[in-house]
């Protein structure tokens, strides 16, 4: 396989593309270049800005340039010696409703030109249109998806299957079957550039999970259009590995500046908030008294060392298991980011199934947004799936996190440790201490210091989301266990009233016996000694 994972996060993945141009590293942006048009030459992109791989489009070369390229070799005519990937028209397609080129010419003249990476004539989906309309879409691109291997003749050239369907996510998924189908070794998802244009990152989060859940996992998939360094992180989280950005000039042209939080009209600047080499030296006010064409080549630089930067943040978070962080800090430059966060509640399942269970790093929680992260999904699984209580414990003694972890070892543990030697050897060996946590909900005692659970830092106090996300995976915990008694030590400071209501409908429903000991009235040597009492009463109540 031309493809490697070296580190993952979330479906995030560091990997090695082989093409015969060379190895390139994923996540990867290629540079939209503009034959025509190009404020930044490939060399420079290549040697200043470090890109390993640029894309232009075939139909383009083909219309203007038509032999040319051919001659020359297309690394030779755009002075780019590393991997080039070439589109075919499809978005030509979406613009002007059709092409004047047929699949085999256009798939010829890749073939001719030598790309590294190349794609076949799809229909694009597009964003306003119906079910109907779209499933046509979909038909015409696998029908052109097959009749393509017919016609192919290098096997050299990786080649790019499109997945259409556009925002109807059957037909996406649909899209994503039958094309996996066929020996293609890169996909692609067609389109998402109206989807994002109109802000709807909450809708591109279905299409991307739809479209990854039916691909298979091992091909890198390309995310057509995406070129805004703020959804990066978004689209690598969800399993995009390559990107194009022809944003990056485009933006220029128009004076936009960009940023990995958002975008500013060059003018309404004062300061530049960034030290790239373009920008370090110079202020706003200066770039706008250059000429037109001095300011748009300063901006395309920018935008590419932004684009550059936020790529490497990327793969750093990827190695220390920070990718979450990193999506949740982005998500905060829009609401419209946010909103797709949110949706990835929605995915959780899928998204735990291909990320790591442990990491090198503690992981931070901030808020409700957190509990559909991968570790938490994880933990909750294994918990439900496959956890069984020590045996011959009696009592489950449910205590509140602590501050310190692991919980063990923090000073409040001392009143367990002191009861429980008062009990006894005997008596305390049928207590089964577990703790109540944010994020995680049940932790028992011997579990404590397993990753991530005492690896972790919350920010206080809790929200309400977050507490009735606990007393729910508590009253899930109670239902599934065969404790005779649960005693709660309730802390009402910190989880108000829902962890005891919780342990109150649990225990009823299952018919087992129930205290609550309130561990912010009682002085502690008197809380000692109402926890002892009533442990005692309920194992003496043994038959
Ligand atoms: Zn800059």
């Amino acid at each position: 396989m031309s493809f490697e994972i070296k580190y993952k996060d979330m479906l995030g993945r560091i990997g090695r593309l082989k093409t015969k141009s060379g190895i390139v590293q994923t996540p990867l942006l290629f540079p939209v270049i503009n034959p025509s048009i190009q404020p930044v030459s490939p060399k420079k992109l290549k040697d200043t800005f470090g890109f390993e791989a640029i894309i232009t489009n075939a139909y383009i070369l083909k219309n203007r340039f038509e032999n040319k390229p051919i001659e020359q070799g297309l690394h030779k005519f755009l002075g780019f010696d590393s991997a080039i990937m070439t589109d075919s028209g499809a978005y030509q397609i979406l613009v002007y409703g059709e092409v004047e080129v047929s699949q085999a010419e256009i798939v010829e003249y890749q073939e001719q030109i030598g790309s590294d990476i190349a794609t076949i004539l799809d229909i694009p989906t597009g964003w306003k249109i119906t079910q109907k309309q779209a499933a046509k879409t979909v038909e015409e691109t696998l029908k052109r998806a097959k009749e393509f291997f017919k016609t192919k003749t290098r096997d050299d050239i990786l080649w790019v299957g499109p997945v259409q369907g556009g925002r109807h996510l059957d037909l996406v998924a649909k899209s994503a079957i039958e094309i996996s189908k066929l020996p293609f070794q890169i996909h692609a998802l067609g389109s998402p550039t109206e989807v994002m244009e109109n802000y709807r990152f909450d809708v591109l989060v279905d299409m991307i999970l739809t479209a990854k859940k039916n691909l298979p996992p091992e091909r890198p998939m390309h995310l057509f259009g995406a070129g805004h360094p703020f959804m990066f992180s978004l689209a690598v989280a969800l399993g995009c590995d390559f990107f194009d950005s022809a944003a990056y000039a485009l933006y220029a042209r128009e004076n936009r500046y960009m940023t990995e939080n958002g975008t500013w009209r060059l003018n309404e600047l004062d300061y530049f908030p960034c030290q790239c080499p373009k920008c370090a030296n110079t202020k706003p006010q200066e770039v706008m008294t250059n000429t037109k064409k001095e300011r748009e080549t300063f901006l395309s630089e920018h935008n590419l060392y932004v684009c550059q930067a936020e790529l490497k943040r990327i793969k750093q978070a990827i190695i220390d298991g920070r990718l979450w962080e990193h999506v949740e800090m982005r998500a905060h430059a829009h609401p419209a980011l946010f909103t797709a966060l949110k949706k990835l509640k929605n995915h959780q399942n899928f998204i735990e199934e291909f990320s790591p269970t442990t990491k090198k790093r503690g992981l931070f929680f901030f808020n409700s947004i957190s509990l559909a992260r991968p570790e938490i999904s994880h933990y909750r699984k294994r918990m439900y799936k496959s956890y069984r209580p020590p045996e011959k414990k009696q009592i489950l003694l449910l205590a509140p996190q602590t501050r310190k972890k692991p919980f063990h070892k923090a000073h409040e543990f001392n009143r367990i440790k002191q009861v429980s030697k008062k009990l006894g050897e005997e008596l305390s060996a049928k207590v089964h201490v577990c703790f109540y946590a944010a994020p995680f909900g049940v932790i028992p005692l011997e579990l404590d210091e397993v990753y991530p659970l005492s690896q972790h830092e919350i920010a206080l106090p809790l929200d309400q989301e977050t507490i009735e996300n606990v007393a729910k995976q508590v009253s899930k915990y109670i239902m599934q266990t065969q404790y005779e008694t649960l005693v709660l030590l309730h802390d009402p400071e910190q989880w108000s009233t829902q962890i005891k209501a919780a342990c109150t409908k649990a225990c009823q429903k299952k018919g087992i016996a129930f205290q609550a000991v309130n561990i912010k009235t009682e002085r502690s040597k008197s809380l000692l000694t109402r926890l002892e009492m009533t442990l005692r009463k309920h194992l003496s109540d043994e038959p």
